[in-house]
């Protein structure tokens, strides 16, 4: 039998009481850990977390606060080696995409430990200026923030086991709320392993920082008025937690990041061969294989003027083509598996789906696995589709293939293309490659209704620009309508969820005690 992996709630280490779930390697199909969370006291487990937790944590600053995340970000950059060859084994992934979820994990908690410490030693926020309520200015208003003083809990999905704790638990930390993680069961591995280290060394008190794994049965059933749920993944799971009954009856704060389909646009103007049309071709052949297109940021619809269409299908078709496809541990391989066997389906049913209403551009069936064996191994090779009227269709617009695909849709002139790209209901990230800069920036605000991120390429800023699906700490993730209207990140903006506001209506001698000295 291989290890059962620990939970930790309680402030102890407990087994859970069945045999538990298997965590999978996607490409040798071989079991690696297993994990179970039957019979943990979860009640308890919550109350542990809001009163030592969070009364710890509170009983600091934000600048202590923060001591604490700079140590952990450097406990965890001395694991690197640990964290790398898990993700080899449970997520597939090349060194360079298990790059994306570890490094970028660390890199955000390690921003968050920077901004916190600028916060100084307070334990409240001020929340902008004190505003007037009559004509004497000696009776006034002050927002201030306030940590909420129940628990964070993080619902997270597969694709990011180390990056989706982190971006989340380094704000709630720093604004001292306690968190109790429930990462996804398929690759839970690296987010245990992650948290054990971090606990083991003591960086935290105790019930700071705890981890269900396995089940989410009975889940949500113990959380109260003050906590805050921050849930990852897809739609469907999303409308079950916001219903959930605690929820609803404790109005629960909930934040939601779900699934998107998201744009890269070709400005109007930009013909093929150019610097800008270059620019795109790159970026989606690389945003369609990064960790085989299982990014809820990775550019699903790629819209190009008519007369750039089969230029476009030419360049990146030839990009993907040299994608090579299999075991990660092979150095040659450029794109690892799927997650899944159950994932592999969803994405040959999506591919189905769409091809009702698109051309296959490039067949992803025509790449040789290397060291895979297609009957085990969940992988597969990036396809291409393509539509030369994107009016008529209707699946490309709604259906997110979660795996190594995108469509090629040709427009007719820029009112065509931005009414396409909002046909996706609401999206976390388009991008805009073009360079026309006046041009690129009214584009820019006219999406930014509909998008959590409006990433603009111009042709000064090729080699700066931080990828159109690379979500930084400094920038806002989430977006409206089906992405799950969320907010995530956006620097000091993350600190928002974890904080109640409330107005203080006092005397301006009052207020004056409220402020910094
Ligand atoms: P999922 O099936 O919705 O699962 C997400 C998480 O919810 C997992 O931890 C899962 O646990 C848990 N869960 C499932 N049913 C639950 C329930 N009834 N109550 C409470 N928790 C429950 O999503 P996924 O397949 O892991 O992730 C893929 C999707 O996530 C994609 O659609 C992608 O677009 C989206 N995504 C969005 C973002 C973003 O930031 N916007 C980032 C990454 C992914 P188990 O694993 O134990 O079932």
């Amino acid at each position: 039998m291989t290890e059962l992996l620990q939970n930790f709630v309680g402030g102890r280490w407990q087994a859970g009481a069945g045999a538990g779930t298997a965590l999978i390697d996607p490409v040798l199909g071989s079991e690696l850990v297993r994990v179970d969370s039957s019979g943990i006291d979860l009640a308890r487990a919550f109350e542990f977390a809001r009163e030592q937790g969070g009364g710890a944590l509170r009983a600091m600053s934000y600048r202590q606060r923060a001591a604490m995340l700079a140590e952990a970000g450097k406990l965890l950059q001395a694991g690197r080696d640990t964290y790398y060859e898990i993700a080899t084994a449970n997520s597939a992934t090349v060194r360079n995409d298990s790059a994306i979820d570890i490094d970028g994990g660390i890199y955000t908690l390690s921003t968050y430990a920077k901004l916190g410490d600028g916060l100084g030693e307070r334990s409240f926020l001020l929340d902008g200026e004190a505003a007037r309520l009559g004509k004497d200015p000696l009776f006034q208003s002050q927002h201030v923030l306030v940590p909420t003083r129940g628990l964070a809990l993080f619902i997270n999905a597969f694709n990011f086991p180390s990056w989706g704790l982190w971006e989340k638990a380094a704000p709630a930390l720093l604004s001292g709320v306690p968190v109790i993680v429930k990462p996804a069961t398929a690759t839970a591995w690296l987010t245990q392993r992650m948290v054990k280290d971090v606990v083991d060394a003591g960086i935290l008190p105790p019930g700071a920082l705890s981890i269900v794994c396995g089940s989410s049965a009975g889940l949500l059933d113990p959380l109260l008025p003050f906590d805050v749920v921050s849930f990852t993944g897809s739609a469907q799971t999303a409308a079950v937690i916001r219903s959930h009954p605690a929820v609803v009856r404790h109005s629960v704060r909930v934040n939601i990041e779900a699934d998107s389909l998201n744009s890269a646009l070709l400005m109007p103007g930009e013909s093929a061969g150019s610097e800008s049309f270059e620019l795109l071709c790159k970026e989606a052949a690389r945003e369609m294989t990064q960790k085989a297109g299982q990014k809820c940021t990775a550019i699903r619809r790629i819209f190009v003027p008519e007369a750039a269409y089969a230029a476009a299908a030419e360049a990146i078709s030839a990009r993907l083509a040299k994608t090579s496809v299999g075991n990660p541990r092979n150095e040659t391989v450029r794109m690892g598996a799927l997650v899944s066997r159950a994932q592999l389906a969803a994405v040959r049913e999506g591919l189905h789906v769409l091809k009702s209403e698109a051309d296959v551009l490039h067949d992803g069936a025509t790449h040789a696995l290397i060291d895979a064996d297609p009957a085990v191994a969940c992988c597969i090779g990036p396809t291409l589709l393509g539509s030369r009227t994107p009016d008529r269709a209707e699946r490309v617009h709604d259906t997110e293939v979660f795996g190594p695909v995108a469509t090629l849709l040709a427009y007719r002139d820029e009112a065509h293309a931005l009414a396409m790209i909002r046909r996706g209901q609401g999206s976390l990230v388009v991008s805009l490659f073009g360079g026309d800069a006046p041009r690129a920036a009214a584009a820019a605000i006219t999406l930014a209704e509909a998008h959590g991120r409006v990433h603009v390429v111009t042709p000064d800023v090729a080699s700066q620009h931080t990828g159109h699906g690379n979500v930084m700490p400094q920038s806002l993730h989430g977006g409206p309508g089906r992405a799950g209207g969320g907010e995530e990140l956006g620097g000091l903006r993350a600190l928002n969820f974890y904080h109640r506001r409330a107005a203080v209506q006092a005397s301006t001698a009052v207020l004056a005690a409220l402020s910094p000295t």
